[in-house]
């Protein structure tokens, strides 16, 4: 069984700008068969076999599904996972994100200034709280927010900080404010991406910084369809609609104009492997990734096929 026309709801303008020249350049599908195990969630497995075209925003160059699907609450259901607490643990203790962590924070320090003596900091999708532990240890005032219940509280238990266990929208709602507020890798995930922009943008103080992390959708496009030919690879990164947003650095720095910011758009911080224990195969990689890395991060190359991820740095714009 699969589903009808019925099960989508188009969308005709782009998220970021607002434009209506839309082309499409890449079909993603639908596998989520895994879900009708144990009798999971049958409605959101009957979507499995359907196709979906990504489009591109000719105005401002964003990519994003030319549809949703019409089930209520596909996302969260999509992202209903029942993380034990062993997986939580090895998450909070795994270092592959390290590098992002630490330039995030070093670029942070410089830029916001510690007027007032105290430097508050919120991490939106805190995960396991890895980040926290860091801001905290490198003199920030840090907070979490994280929707997931097991996440949060392993987070707030092991970080030693508040970890709210809401929405970023419902926490703008009570009025907080932050010197700095902390994207990374979330942002790719949440359809009609202007709307959490605004929200965290309103809980910066004046001359406060959002920093945001995200994949950079049109080289990772290019490098999916350079290995589709090389090899038998598939390109899968919008399957079942996990990145809906595919940024680019132009359209990325106008989401955060939009937003009341200030932008800079640079290469991000690669992932990397753990060389504990010593695998030949990750050093091999690691070293790839970071001479990639140096190479995209020279002035023009966030605008090159190299720059795999992007990082922005947005300053509430004086009103
Ligand atoms: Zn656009």
């Amino acid at each position: 069984m699969s589903v009808g026309a019925d099960a989508f709801h188009p969308i005709d303008a782009c998220w970021v700008c607002g434009g209506r020249a839309l082309t499409p350049y890449h079909t993603l599908r639908f596998e989520l068969e895994t879900y009708r195990n144990d009798d999971q969630d049958h409605e959101l497995a009957a979507y499995s076999g359907a196709t979906l075209r990504l489009v591109r925003c000719r105005q401002c160059g964003f990519g994003q599904p030319e549809a949703l699907p019409a089930l209520t609450r596909y996302f969260d259901r999509l992202y209903d996972q029942r993380h034990d607490e062993h997986w939580i643990d090895t998450e909070f203790h795994a270092s592959y994100k390290d590098l992002i962590f630490s330039s995030i924070l070093s670029e942070l320090g410089r830029r916001v200034l510690n007027a007032n003596g105290r430097r508050r900091l919120l991490d939106v999708g805190t995960h396991a709280g890895r980040f926290l532990t860091f801001a905290t240890r490198a003199g920030w005032d840090a907070e979490g927010i994280e929707l997931n219940p097991r996440t949060a509280a392993y987070a707030a238990r092991h970080a030693g900080v508040p970890v709210h266990q809401m929405n970023a929208v419902a926490l703008a709602a009570e009025g907080r404010r932050y010197s700095a507020i902390v994207l990374t890798d979330v942002l790719e995930h949440i359809p009609s991406p202007l709307e959490l922009v605004s929200s965290l943008a309103s809980m910066l103080e004046p001359a406060g910084v959002l920093a945001i992390k995200v994949p950079c959708g049109s080289a990772q496009a290019m490098k999916e369809a350079t290995l589709a030919r090389l090899t038998s690879h598939r390109a899968t990164l919008a399957d079942n609609l996990v990145h809906v947003n595919h940024f680019s650095p132009h359209s990325l720095a106008l989401a955060l104009d939009r937003a009341g910011l200030d932008a800079t758009v640079v290469t991000a911080a690669p992932e990397l492997m753990p060389l504990q224990p010593f695998s030949m195969r990750a050093a091999l990689s690691n070293t790839l990734r970071l001479g990639l890395y140096g190479v995209a991060r020279a002035p023009g190359g966030v605008r090159t096929p190299l720059a795999l991820h992007l990082q922005a740095y947005g300053v509430r714009k004086r009103s």
